[in-house]
This record gives C-alpha cells, sequence and structure tokens, in this order.
C-alpha cells in the first residue's frame, strides 16, 4: 500500500475520551472519557505525586492517551505525566514549556515570550494568546538609532545589554492558557519544572555546545557565570547540571503567581536588572528602560488566529506581530498558485524543481511579510492570505530561472490582476536563530502547538540575579532603522509595541477536526521550516517524521538562500544554482530548525514526531505507547 492510501485510512481525527485504546484503568480519572472543565469553573490542583516510568528518548512515537513532542526528553516526559494523570493538552503544554525553561534556558523559559495555537475540542474553535514580549512606554522609532551618528546601533552591542529586554510574556502567556483552557492551577503545572531544576537533569552535548559558544558574552555578567558557568567553562557532558536559584524562581510564580513579576518583588528584580545590569568589573553595557509601570501594563492577549486553506486542509496560525501565520499561509498560497500556472502538482516535481517553486514562493512571501507585517493597525492580513493576491505575484514564477533577488513586494490592495510586477526590493532584516517549539494534545482532542523563545541562545546573556533565568532579547527584533528610505516599516520600535516575529506554530485541521499540529525553532528561518514540513508531508510523498528530517532550504528574499549540507554539497545544490539561486551554508550550526509535531492517525491514536538530529534530536512521546 502505497504511503498516501495508507495515510487516506488513518488521516482521520483526534477522537474523543470514550475511544481512548488501552488507557490502564489506573491511570484513568474519575472522570475518564468527559473533558476537564476549563475555566471559569474554579481550578483544581491535582498535585505532584512523582514520576511514572520515563518513556525512551526517540523521535517518532505513536500511541493513545494523548501525546507531547518537545526538543528534550525531560521535559517531553513532564508533558506526558500531566496528561497521564488526567491534564489536558494546555496543561501539559505549559508543564512542557516550564520544563524547557530548565533544560532549554537559552531559548525557552520565564524571562521571555511566545505564541500558543490552541484548538479546543469542546467549542471546536481555534484561537490564539500572544505572549510577545513588549517594549517599554518610552521607546520611540529612534531607540535604536545611534544619536552620534544617526546610523542604527552596533546589533551585537544591543543584544548583550538592558535595551534589548522586552517585558516577559511567558508566565502571563502560562496563567491564560491555564485560565482559559486548563484544569491545572499554576501551581500545580510549574511544579516539576521546580522539581527538575532543584533535582538537575543531565547535561548533552547542544546544551554544552550552546554555552560553550555563549561563554564569553556570560561571563561578562556575574549573575550569569555563576549559574551558567563552571569555572568559566561549559558544564561537563553528562554531568548533572541543577540550577536552585530557578527553582525558587519557579516556586515565587507558583506560590505567589504572575503578579510576583507583573507587580511584585520578583519583578522589581527584573526591572532592576534590566536597567542596571551588572557587570564584571572593567566592563559595562547598556542600560535599558524597562520600569515597573510597563510590567504592570502586560497582558497576554487572546487573538483569532489566520485562517487559511490548502489542498482542502484549514490551516490556522499565529498572527500580528508574528508574521508566521500570515507568512506560512502566502508560502502555501504560491505552491498552490504555481500548480495551477504550469499544470504541475507539487507531488509529481523533482526534488531540485520542487525546492525551486518552494524558495520561490517563500521569498516572494518574505518580500511582503518585510514591507506590510508588524505591530501596527491596519496590516492587510486578509490580502496577503487571499489566494488572488498569490496567484498575482505567481505571474513573475518561471519553472526554469530563479528570480532575482531581492524580490519587489507585492500590492495587497484586495484588487487582483492577472500580474503587477513590485516596484521596490527591500534588503533583509536580521533575525537570529534559537527558541523551542512544543506541540501536545489529549485524550479530549484538545492540540496545543506552541512556541517560545528568548530571542537568540542565550537571550541578552543578563541573569535575574538569585531567580538564575535568563532575560530575553527581544527587542532586537525591530527593525533598528528602517529597511528602505522612504518606505513605511511597520517594525520600528514604538511605546508598547511588541516586535514582529517569525515564530509559526501551526494546526491544520481535516474537516473541522485537528490533523496535523507543527512548529519550528529557527529565527526566519521558522517559517520556512514550518511550511517545508507541512509540504513534505502533504504533497513530497514524505512520512511525517521524514518531512522534518528533510534537507532545508530556506530563501528569505536575501542575496543569498540558506541551505544545509545535503543539498548545498550535492547535486541538489548544483542543479539549483544552475537556476540562478544563490546558496550559501545554514550558518553555525550548519542546519535549519528543529520541528516538533503530532498527527492524528484517528480511533484516539496520535502519532508524535520529532526532529532525529538536528540539535541533538528532539523527543516525541504519547501516553500509551503502541
Ligand atoms: N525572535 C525570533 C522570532 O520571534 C525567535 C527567536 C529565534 O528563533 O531566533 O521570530
Amino acid at each position: 500500500m502505497s504511503r498516501h492510501s495508507a495515510r487516506t485510512t488513518t488521516r482521520s481525527r483526534w477522537v474523543l475520551g470514550a475511544l481512548v485504546v488501552g488507557l490502564p484503568l489506573s491511570l484513568l480519572p474519575a472522570t475518564a472519557g468527559a473533558q476537564p472543565t476549563a475555566a471559569p469553573v474554579p481550578q483544581t490542583d491535582r498535585g505532584w505525586h512523582g514520576r511514572p516510568t520515563p518513556l525512551p528518548k526517540t523521535a517518532v512515537m505513536t500511541g493513545s492517551g494523548g501525546a507531547v513532542s518537545s526538543v528534550d526528553r525531560d521535559a517531553s516526559q513532564v508533558g506526558i505525566d500531566v496528561l497521564a494523570r488526567g491534564g489536558n493538552a494546555a496543561d501539559a503544554a505549559v508543564a512542557t514549556a516550564a520544563a524547557l525553561g530548565v533544560t532549554e534556558p537559552y531559548s525557552a523559559g520565564i524571562g521571555g515570550g511566545g505564541f500558543l495555537v490552541y484548538y479546543d475540542a469542546r467549542s471546536r474553535h481555534v484561537t490564539t494568546i500572544d505572549g510577545r514580549e513588549t517594549a517599554p512606554a518610552s521607546f520611540t522609532d529612534k531607540t535604536f538609532t545611534d544619536p552620534a551618528t544617526g546610523k542604527a546601533m552596533s546589533f551585537n552591542t544591543v543584544v548583550n545589554s538592558g535595551l534589548s529586554i522586552g517585558v516577559p510574556g511567558t508566565p502571563a502567556l502560562w496563567a491564560k492558557a491555564l485560565r482559559d483552557h486548563g484544569t491545572l492551577s499554576l501551581n500545580a503545572a510549574l511544579k516539576p519544572a521546580e522539581r527538575l531544576a532543584e533535582k538537575g537533569f543531565v547535561v548533552d552535548q547542544t546544551f554544552a555546545d550552546q554555552t560553550t559558544a555563549n561563554a564569553a558574552r556570560f561571563s561578562v555578567f556575574p549573575a550569569t557565570a555563576k549559574v551558567l558557568l563552571r569555572d568559566g567553562k561549559a558544564p561537563a557532558v553528562g554531568s548533572v547540571f541543577t540550577n536552585p536559584d530557578m527553582a525558587k524562581a519557579y516556586r515565587t510564580l507558583r506560590t505567589q503567581g504572575t503578579s510576583a513579576l507583573y507587580a511584585g518583588r520578583l519583578g522589581q528584580a527584573i526591572v532592576a536588572e534590566a536597567r542596571a545590569p551588572h557587570t564584571r568589573p572593567g566592563t559595562s553595557v547598556m542600560g535599558g528602560q524597562m520600569t515597573t509601570a510597563d510590567l504592570r501594563a502586560y497582558r497576554a492577549l487572546t487573538k483569532e488566529p489566520i485562517h487559511s486553506q490548502y489542498k482542502g486542509y484549514d490551516v490556522y496560525g499565529m498572527p500580528v506581530p508574528s508574521s508566521g501565520g500570515i507568512a506560512v499561509a502566502e508560502i502555501l498560497n504560491l505552491i498552490q498558485a504555481y500548480e495551477d500556472r504550469t499544470g504541475v502538482k507539487t507531488s509529481a516535481l523533482s526534488d531540485v524543481d520542487y525546492l525551486h517553486r518552494f524558495s520561490e514562493a517563500s521569498a516572494t512571501a518574505f518580500a511582503d511579510r518585510n514591507r506590510w507585517v508588524g505591530d501596527v493597525p491596519g496590516v492587510p492580513v486578509k490580502e496577503l492570505t487571499d489566494p488572488g493576491f498569490a496567484a498575482e505575484r505567481a505571474c513573475l514564477f518561471d519553472p526554469m530561472k530563479a528570480q532575482q533577488r531581492p524580490i519587489p513586494f507585492g500590492s495587497p490592495d484586495g484588487s487582483y490582476t492577472s500580474c503587477a510586477p513590485g516596484a521596490v526590493s527591500q534588503r533583509e532584516p536580521y533575525e537570529g536563530q534559537s527558541t523551542s517549539h512544543l506541540t501536545a494534545t489529549d485524550r479530549w482532542g484538545n492540540v496545543a502547538s506552541y512556541t517560545l523563545t528568548i530571542e537568540q541562545t542565550g537571550g541578552s546573556g543578563i541573569t535575574v540575579p538569585g531567580y538564575g533565568f535568563l532575560l530575553n532579547n527581544e527587542l532586537t527584533d525591530f527593525n533598528f532603522t528602517p529597511l528602505t528610505d522612504g518606505v513605511p516599516d511597520p517594525n520600528l520600535p514604538g511605546p508598547g509595541k511588541r516586535p514582529r516575529s517569525s515564530m509559526s506554530p501551526t494546526i491544520l485541521l481535516d474537516h473541522g477536526k485537528p490533523f496535523l499540529a507543527v512548529g519550528s525553532p529557527g529565527g526566519a528561518t521558522i517559517i520556512t521550516s514550518v511550511s517545508q514540513t507541512i509540504l513534505g508531508y502533504l504533497d513530497r510523498d514524505l512520512s511525517l517524521v521524514d518531512a522534518i528530517a528533510a534537507p532545508r532550504l530556506s530563501s528569505r528574499n536575501g542575496s543569498s538562500e540558506g541551505a544545509e549540507p545535503q543539498i548545498l554539497g550535492g547535486p541538489t545544490g548544483e542543479a539549483l544554482t544552475a537556476m540562478g539561486h544563490k546558496l550559501a551554508s545554514a550558518g553555525t550550526p550548519n542546519e535549519i530548525g528543529a520541528v516538533t509535531a503530532i498527527r492524528s492517525l484517528g480511533q484516539g491514536l496520535f502519532e508524535a514526531a520529532a526532529e532525529p538530529t538536528r540539535r541533538g534530536g528532539g523527543s516525541a512521546m504519547v501516553v500509551h505507547p503502541r
């Protein structure tokens, strides 16, 4: 049986609890089969009574009872344990994310922000929570302009400074996700992470490498060096890494609630450190502008998702201030438009022709998002995600030849002609690469697709003394100065503004039922990794894990396109180069993305899938493996 026909038979849905297969009665809550009640009914604290048998680290696991996929084994296990004890997908997502804050402190945690896309099985509705970091009220569009030169400040100087630190949104998102969708209290959901920080986790090669890469800048900040370095170096691979200060931070949030951060002493400690970071004698960095009033003003926000359709599926993604949902929708629309123009299906293409199409689509979508998307009023969302706009943008597509980069941006004006070449092309804005994505589902059919970050690996490098977590450098996601003179830039800094993101937590529904949940880390490459995974699975005859593992190409309308070694160093790369693509190494490390995903197999079964090798490989788990 071909994979496609096999998939047709299994391509159904997350099924309600009555169909849970093989769930031991001892693990079923008293209400098994009924979905736990979400707010406004008062929350219960189910407590934390120790951990069942750990599951192995693997990139694919199939079974029932719910699923979690994250980049880290300990974190996935935390989420699975929550599900096994009767928690739902929102509970598992928050508990897993908090655990990632411990084991992936350079990519996730209390000091950062993120975006959650959530399918609620009871209402059959997809909604999102925007927990993005926010600029202080004092910011202006000139905050990152050097007054002496009138030019953009040095990026590296800003990163390692208080000026890059946005008001953290992650604790507010966790509390809101539990309030709106969960059954656990924040107290219960953060307990496993506190325990993990206290008891420690085993250092792996990725953690050691990320520490080594950041050791020089971490050593500038004594509180960071104390927590993360051992005699100025990375902790040894295989050693146990504890973080009692971070355990205290989780205990504080757990017992005092998020007001400890947004209106209490933990918040005061954040503000003090952001405004005047403690540095090693003889060194100094710029202070930031965050105030306790900025913290008090912070809210995690419910937003309607971006909705588009591709090959019969409903695709839901994150709206502004993320550009992820819009750009993924435009890429998929463009792939459809290329099929319509050429009469050749994506599934029928050679790898080279497929990657050519994918590159053209992503470069075009980036041209448009760079011009039109940011945390400003009036973003033409409907137009950018309209198949009519994609059809207009597809008119310059040549199946044999790459368009010259940068591709000019289009006019999403609601009036689509057969062709409207753009007039202005812009340079590529800079974005770092860090972040963590997790995906969780439960036996009731709820689905969480959640990407969280502290921006670049290691964030600002600044740790809140006594609390053991790094503060983000998310405000460097603003464009420091306008991308192009004379062209409005929606992503300049501003008071209380949220920097544009590329994070793309995504959920696909099939006839209204969850079908696939997917997301990735990787800065701007998130958009291409998520799109490429969806296309790999839907159009390229790849299993989900093979779609995740497939060699990546990331064209973001810059002068070159990032390509992983399997593409760059082989015949595929040569053929793409012959078509006019300017390929370059994916960077350091020489890899793109670390996707996690879950798909429904129907009958209450799930396939959890994670990255097999990148970043040391992720961890896919189900409550009851088959
Ligand atoms: N700051 C990036 C964004 O919001 C995510 C961090 C990263 O993956 O580099 O898109």
